[in-house]
């Protein structure tokens, strides 16, 4: 069975620790994107002492540049077996919504090959239970966190439109809607003037969509994270640039490797996103299959008011969301590891995509690129867990392409870990068995 973590204020491992001159954080948290801050200010409102460490500033990987859709519809894996029909000619097109670097493949056969297998049935319905039972509660949760620091601005719970333009694409949006339905995703079938009402700057094309009233935005993922880690400031957690290098688990304590030393700490938390493969297997021993699904944005900060809701266009797979700053276009997936430069033709590629689904042309001045790193496992299901000697090793990632979304209830989970029993986790939450680590153990 696994122990329960002692109380932070009368914890002796802290104590020891601090008094032997090493930090005296109880918690060190490795990454502050939107899953690491989150959880730091979980822990921290747990009563323990967290200092978190990131190369960059809070809020700088995947968790900048994301589409800002709280995209709790979204409950099936990044895969299905009626893709794979479709994704020879998506690689055809080098502009197109799924990219693959050559020189990259190597590395990545084995993550496919997993990816494949996953889509069995058995393993694909136990992914499909695992993201729908996070995302049914991430939109309570996430509201639930944004007020209590006050920031409930940021989220917009508006709904969001997923629209179709072809008469060719009809049968797949009915598929697609008895699918959403079967897994009780409240979703409603609009005409073409149905989408216009909701949405009235899109083409006259646009023959029809489902809206999902159950789903929402942020209005600037940067800000939430930047919002997150002020208010875990302001009760005592501290942010320290420093990348970790490599890091040691042991009865007494978690050595971490850093650019700004060593760091002793009684516990660490591995939320580093897509980088978190490596550390996790020196602290645990186990090596994750974890890869990257790099997707791009583009900014065009002078069509704020273009849309009142997020929409995504079945057929040239992108989404577009309206954000404080402007209208995001977001989407495409890349497999090309960590290591290699970003295309940027392929953010540009989604202002053509956009244009194509207004009526009136869109202002692209001052319009900007970016591209950040999914976090992606073969069975699309994040590790949420604790691991290592004494439980010392909590992790938080993995959430491809719904961390912004899963965030907020991942931070939830993280903070039981730390004092209860997987057994006894408050009401509400979903159980942690789906996301553990020894599934890839
Ligand atoms: C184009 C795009 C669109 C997306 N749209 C959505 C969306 O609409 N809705 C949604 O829910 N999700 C979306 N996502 C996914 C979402 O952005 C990610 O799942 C989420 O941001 C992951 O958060 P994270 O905190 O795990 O990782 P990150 O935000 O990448 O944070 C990891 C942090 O760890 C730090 N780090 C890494 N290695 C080290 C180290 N060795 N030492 C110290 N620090 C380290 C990094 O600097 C970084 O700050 C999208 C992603 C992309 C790319």
């Amino acid at each position: 069975m696994t122990q329960a973590y002692p109380d932070p204020a009368t914890s002796i491992q802290a104590r020891s620790l601090s008094a032997a001159g090493f930090d005296d954080a109880d918690i060190a948290v490795v990454g502050a994107g939107v899953i690491g801050t989150a959880c730091a200010l979980e822990l921290a409102r747990k009563g323990f002492r967290v200092r978190v460490l990131d190369s960059d500033a809070p809020g700088m990987g995947a968790s900048f540049g994301n589409a800002g859709h709280m995209a709790t519809e979204q409950v099936f894996p990044i895969a299905d077996a009626s893709l794979l029909t479709r994704i020879p000619g998506m690689l055809m097109d080098p502009t197109g919504p799924l990219r693959l670097d050559w020189r990259y493949l190597p590395r990545s056969i084995p993550w496919l090959v997993r990816l494949l297998w996953n889509l069995r049935p058995s393993p694909y319905q136990a992914s499909v239970a695992g993201i729908r039972a996070l995302n049914e509660v991430s939109l309570a949760t996430w509201k639930t966190l944004l007020t209590s620091i006050d920031k409930t601005w940021l989220l917009r719970h508006e709904g969001s439109l997923l629209v179709h333009e072809s008469e060719a694409t009809a049968g797949e949006l009915a598929h697609a809607m008895g699918r959403f339905s079967a897994q009780g995703v409240a979703c409603e079938r609009l005409s073409g003037d149905g989408v216009r009402q909701l949405a009235p700057s899109l083409t006259a094309n646009i023959r029809g969509g489902l809206l999902f009233p159950e789903t929402g935005h942020v209005m600037d993922p940067h800000q939430v994270v930047k919002d997150l880690a002020k208010a875990a400031e302001a009760i005592g957690v501290r942010f320290s640039r420093a990348e970790v290098t490599g890091g040691q688990a042991s009865d007494v304590g978690i050595r971490l490797q850093t650019s700004g030393g060593v760091l002793e700490v009684p516990r660490v938390l591995v939320a580093a996103g897509a980088h978190s493969a490596s550390l996790v297997a020196s602290l645990t021993g186990v090596r994750v299959p974890l890869d990257t699904e790099r997707g791009y944005h583009l900014m065009l900060p002078r069509e704020g008011g273009r849309l009142p809701m997020a929409v995504t266009s079945l057929e040239r797979r992108f989404i577009m969301t309206p954000l404080a700053e402007g209208l995001r276009l977001a989407g495409t997936v890349e497999f090309a590891g960590l290591q290699r430069p970003p295309r940027m033709e392929r953010a540009w590629r989604l202002r053509q995509l956009a244009e194509g689904m207004f009526s009136q042309p869109l202002d692209e001045a001052e319009a900007t690129p970016w591209m950040g790193f999914r976090p992606s496992l073969p069975d699309s299901l994040p590790i949420i867990d604790r691991a290592g000697p004494e439980d010392r090793v909590l992790l938080a990632f993995g959430h491809h392409h719904l961390g912004l979304t899963q965030a907020a209830v991942t931070a939830r989970l993280i903070g039981q870990f730390t004092s209860l029993e997987h057994e006894t986790l408050e009401p509400g939450l979903p159980s942690p068995r789906p996301y553990r680590l020894a599934r890839f153990a």
